[in-house]
């Protein structure tokens, strides 16, 4: 590997084409903190916004570990993954606690935070400290498996290995900041998966993809997964002006998030049906439905939904629900569903029937 052209190529076109990013002002290790784990599964120009607003509400470590948690995950609300926020204020309240509020610098003990890995502590230590860590994310074992020209999937432990150890060999001592940031910059702007500008890339000369002419060919993808399908029914269910929610549980699927009740249908089930014996075992009460009102279907990375949405009433009149899995409830307005965290899907049907709610709740 040509290491001392690979740096200076890299290092020189990052000072021209660094990407101009909010945490990249001060290099607060707070920032990079909360940016990494963010970009963790969203896209940068998907989490830009997230990310402004949570640290005009959160602009320290204090406030995020003083947060009520329900705060917390409501900023999160849109990005997914909802463990990454709670773990953003386990972390922040162990700072808080055992460091005073500054965050350590030491990669150790950074490791041991919750929530944070190998990538997240290199990332963190080089970014924000200019450690000698390597960081190899996404974007980076794109770029090193096209230079080093692997013929095996990224997943692959042997391929892993190699591309630390390669990250690590080719970081030049006290540039750790500017070089993985370069990395990372390369790869998502010249670099790309699908159509690499090999013509306008820096370290061209030392490509062993782009010599044998297997660009397109690398990074090998892995075999593919099929993705599971859930379907299942949801209520609407109206009662005196207000609508009911609950609390999922700790522990399963999205936990803490608020929702719609209902649940899964079964073999053959038709959906209204899978919604009344839902609400009877989940709720102990009877329904009646109104109207379907969407189909939802929403894509998660391990998984897809269909959700078949009611509007629905009690029937009988007056029974009150009894919480079987759920661990809290609520009747709101139509409005109040704006305060509470809610899963993408659930998120995604209250937009679709927003301007259609507020007649409901005053039939
Ligand atoms: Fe990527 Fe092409 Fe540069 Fe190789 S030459 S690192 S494939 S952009």
């Amino acid at each position: 590997m040509d290491t001392a052209s690979i740096r200076t190529g890299l290092l020189n076109w990052f000072s021209i084409n660094a990407r101009r990013l909010p945490w990249r002002v001060r290099y607060a290790p707070y920032e990079i903190w909360i940016s990494e784990i963010m970009l963790q599964q969203t896209q940068v120009q998907t989490m830009l916004p997230y990310y402004h607003r949570w640290i005009k509400r959160f602009p320290d470590i204090q406030t995020v570990a003083e947060a009520s948690e329900e705060e917390v995950l409501w900023y999160w609300e849109g990005m997914g993954y909802y463990g990454r926020a709670r773990n953003i204020q386990r972390t922040a309240r162990i700072v808080l606690e055992r460091f005073g509020g500054d965050f350590p610098r030491h990669h150790e003990t950074i490791l041991s935070f919750p929530g944070i890995g190998r990538y997240t502590a290199g990332a963190i230590m080089s970014i924000a400290f200019n450690e000698n860590y390597p960081a190899v994310d996404g974007n980076i074992a794109r770029v090193l498996c096209r230079l080093l020209n692997l013929d095996k999937p990224i997943r692959d432990r042997s391929i892993q290995k190699l591309l630390w150890q390669s990250a690590g060999r080719l970081l030049p001592e006290g540039r750790a900041r500017d070089f993985n940031q370069a990395l990372m910059d390369l790869g998502a702007a010249v670099c790309l998966s699908k159509a690499p500008a090999c013509a306008n890339c820096p370290i061209s000369a030392s490509c062993k993809a782009f010599a044998s002419g297997l660009v397109h060919s690398r990074p090998v993808p892995a075999a593919s997964r099929r993705a599971m399908t859930i379907e299942a029914a949801l209520g609407i269910l109206i009662d005196e002006g207000k609508v009911f929610i609950q609390k999922r549980p700790p522990g399963g699927l999205m936990p803490h998030l608020w929702e719609f009740p209902g649940g899964k249908l079964e073999k053959g089930e038709e959906p209204h049906r899978a919604l009344k014996r839902e609400l009877r075992e989940e709720l102990g009460v009877d329904i009646r439905c109104r109207e379907k009102l969407a189909v939802i279907r929403h894509s998660y990375t391990s998984f897809r939904v269909t959700l078949h949405a009611f509007l629905c009433h009690m029937d009988p009149p007056g029974q009150l629900p009894v919480l079987r899995s759920a661990i809290d409830s609520r009747w709101v307005t139509p409005a109040e569903l704006d305060h509470f965290p809610f899963p993408a899907a659930n998120r995604k049907l209250i937009r679709m029937i927003r301007s259609r709610l507020s007649d409901f709740v005053q039939d």
